[in-house]
Parts: structure tokens; C-alpha cells; sequence
């Protein structure tokens, strides 16, 4: 069984890879890239929801026998009313387009400065959306919660890691290892509820 992992980002499908090895059920199936199967251009993101939006990118990827599996993810923060969330991207980009995760933690910082610590609570979402090729889908949902803080620590991670406190493990998400950040990670929890719907759905 083929899976094709609607991304261009390598990290993301070493990541899907990794993941998917830790369930043995599931050593058959293997993980392509929209390149390896030949679709390319971009794929236009227009949902309202994380979920719509991993699920317009998993549906491209639902080709010639193949489950089309895709993610979408952000950082929606309390105090802004859950932004800059499915616009996480591009929060601080002209004309809706991309922007450099320096200038969005920027803005963020920006839009939060008069805002208390303890009103600076934050999660990260990642939906995962998953579409066979007889038309069925799920999609699910993995969380981390965190806090936004004015101080940039570690070098880890990428986007907002910096600026997102962990409580739990009195760490940035930056500070962590991938392995680490893995174990509490929105995109990881999401992933294992996939793998695990998945072996449902395959009946294995
Ligand atoms: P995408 O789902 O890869 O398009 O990511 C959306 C955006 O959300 C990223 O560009 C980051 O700004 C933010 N984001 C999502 N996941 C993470 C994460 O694990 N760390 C930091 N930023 C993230």
C-alpha cells in the first residue's frame, strides 16, 4: 500500500517515515512524496479550518490507488483570539503571502505586549488528514499547549518554537531534542492517532 504525503518539506516525510515505523502493522506501507508520483505546483490552501485545509491537500495525493495523507498546522493564542492560527505562516507576510518565522515572532510579540504572562497561553494544532482511494476520510487532531514569552531560547525546532513555553518540561519547544519534541508534539500526537485510525481502517 501506498501512501503519498501531500508535501514538498523532506523534514515532514522523514518524520511520517519515522513514525509510521514504530508501528509494525504497518510495515507495508510505503511513504511517497507528491514529486515522487509526478504532481507538482502548488496546492491552493482556502479552508476555514486546519481540518479542511489537511484535507484539500490530502485529496490531491489520493491518486491511481494511493491514500493521500496531509497535515495542517499553527499557533492560536488565547489572548488573540485563537490567531494567528490557520494564517500561522503568514501572520506577518504582505499580501497574504509567506513571511520569515523571525518576522512573524515579531508581530507576535508585538501584538502581545501589553498582554500579562499569565494571559499568554497558547497551543499548538496539527491536523492530519488522511483520504482513500474509494473516497472514504478522516481526519484527526493532535494539541500541545504552551505559553508565549517575551525571551527567545534554544535553537531547536523552527517557526514559533523560540517563543513557546513548555511548561511541562520548563523548556521552549527550540530547547528540546526532535526526539523530545516528538514525544509531546501537536504534529507527533497527531500522528500516532493517525497511524492508529489508520490500522482500523485497514483492519489490521
Ligand atoms: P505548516 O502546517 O507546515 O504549513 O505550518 C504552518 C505554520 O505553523 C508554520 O509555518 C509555523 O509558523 C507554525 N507551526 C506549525 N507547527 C509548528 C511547530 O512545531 N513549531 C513552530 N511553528 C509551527
Amino acid at each position: 500500500m501506498k501512501i503519498v504525503l501531500a508535501s514538498r518539506n523532506a523534514k515532514k516525510i522523514e518524520e511520517v517515515k519515522r513514525i509510521l515505523s514504530e508501528f509494525s502493522e504497518l510495515s507495508q506501507i510505503s511513504v511517497f512524496s507528491l514529486d515522487d508520483v509526478g504532481i507538482y505546483g502548488e496546492i491552493e490552501e482556502d479552508g476555514a479550518t486546519f481540518e479542511e485545509n489537511a484535507l484539500i491537500k490530502a485529496r490531491v495525493g489520493a491518486i491511481n490507488g494511493c491514500i493521500g495523507l496531509a497535515d495542517d498546522s499553527g499557533l492560536e493564542v488565547d489572548a488573540l483570539g485563537g490567531a494567528p492560527g490557520i494564517y500561522s505562516a503568514r501572520y506577518a507576510g504582505e499580501a497574504g503571502g509567506h513571511a520569515s518565522d523571525e518576522r512573524n515572532n515579531e508581530f507576535l510579540l508585538e501584538n502581545l505586549k501589553d498582554v500579562p504572562q499569565d494571559r499568554r497561553t497558547a497551543r499548538y494544532v496539527a491536523a492530519i488528514a488522511c483520504v482513500f482511494p474509494d473516497g472514504r476520510e478522516f481526519t484527526v487532531r493532535g494539541t500541545a499547549e504552551g505559553v508565549i514569552i517575551d525571551d527567545y531560547r534554544g535553537n531547536g525546532g523552527f517557526g514559533y518554537d523560540p517563543i513557546f513555553y513548555f511548561p511541562e518540561f520548563n523548556k521552549t519547544f527550540a530547547e528540546l531534542s526532535p526526539e523530545e519534541k516528538n514525544s509531546v508534539s501537536h504534529r507527533g500526537k497527531a500522528m500516532r492517532l493517525f497511524a492508529n485510525e489508520l490500522k482500523k481502517y485497514l483492519e489490521i
